[in-house]
């Protein structure tokens, strides 16, 4: 059952997507949030393989997560746990597309990118951004990380500087994340962090040594996910075959409608 997802219309709320798919191809089918699907394969087949405790993170248009635990998704009692692009990270930052204040996703994703860079534009702080805004027929709104990322290279002062204010904001986020959970690993995918690099992960490595608790700070090691765009499709297999035989998951599927979870496989 997709449930509400913050970032789409009410259209998408309370759709029991995977009942109606098993109905329309008369296969079983499984739901699962795409970060969880991304977990799943880095721990099957890429960066996560023979590690139990680990944090996936996404970095791209948004910032997605999730939590494994002793070889286990952390799902929570409604499936919805492990939303690290959703915490707070400025008290008075900007407003998140879910609603909340200073999240983690409204500082560091692409969306947030693309927004600051307008705002950059609109004050007049970015020659690059104005070239790139005047060279576009869209304008203004053609502007994305992208661009914000390329004019930090090009030696832009504007785009360095939110560059500069999202990595810090993942960086304050992973040293939280290590006193939170205790992971061996972080481990980081999406568009974005495939850009960056070591330039991302490199201050998120110095703000676990410089602010998070010592024991947990010295195990764990923060790097780059190996399996690319297609990672949630390499999680689909130890999706289904952790799920295909287990009654649990299907559980609530007679009542379209029922919000229960059936718990963790
Ligand atoms: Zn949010």
């Amino acid at each position: 059952m997709i449930v509400s997802p913050p970032n789409l219309g009410q259209d998408f709320h309370d759709i029991p997507l995977a009942t109606e798919l098993e109905a329309a191809l008369g296969l079983p089918a499984y739901l699962e949030r795409d970060t969880n699907v991304a977990a799943l394969g880095e721990h099957a087949f890429g960066a996560a393989r023979n590690v139990e405790d680990f944090l996936y993170l996404t970095v791209s248009t948004g910032v997605g997560g999730a939590i494994m635990t002793a070889g286990r998704l952390l799902h929570g009692p409604d499936g919805t746990a492990g939303e690290l692009g959703h915490i707070s990270v400025e008290l008075d930052g900007p407003l998140c597309g879910c609603g909340g204040t200073g999240h983690l996703e409204a500082i560091s994703a692409g969306v947030a990118l693309a927004r600051d860079a307008r705002a950059a534009l609109a004050r007049g702080d970015s020659p690059f951004l104005a070239a790139r805004a005047a060279a576009s027929p869209q304008g203004p709104a053609a502007l994305d990380a992208r661009d914000v990322a390329e004019g930090e290279d090009a030696g832009d002062l504007a785009c360095a500087a939110l560059m500069a204010h999202a990595r810090h904001a993942f960086a304050m986020a992973c040293a939280g994340f290590v006193n939170a959970f205790n992971p061996d690993l972080i481990v980081v995918g999406g568009s974005i962090a495939e850009h960056q690099g070591d330039r991302l992960l490199e201050p998120a490595r110095a703000e676990i040594r410089r602010g998070a608790f010592p024991t947990p700070g010295s195990r764990v090691r923060v790097v780059p996910a190996q399996l690319g765009p297609d990672v949630s499709l390499a999680g689909a297999q130890p999706l289904v075959s952790g799920r295909l035989d287990d009654e649990r998951w299907r559980a609530g599927r007679a009542r379209l409608g029922a919000t229960e979870f059936p718990g963790r496989p």
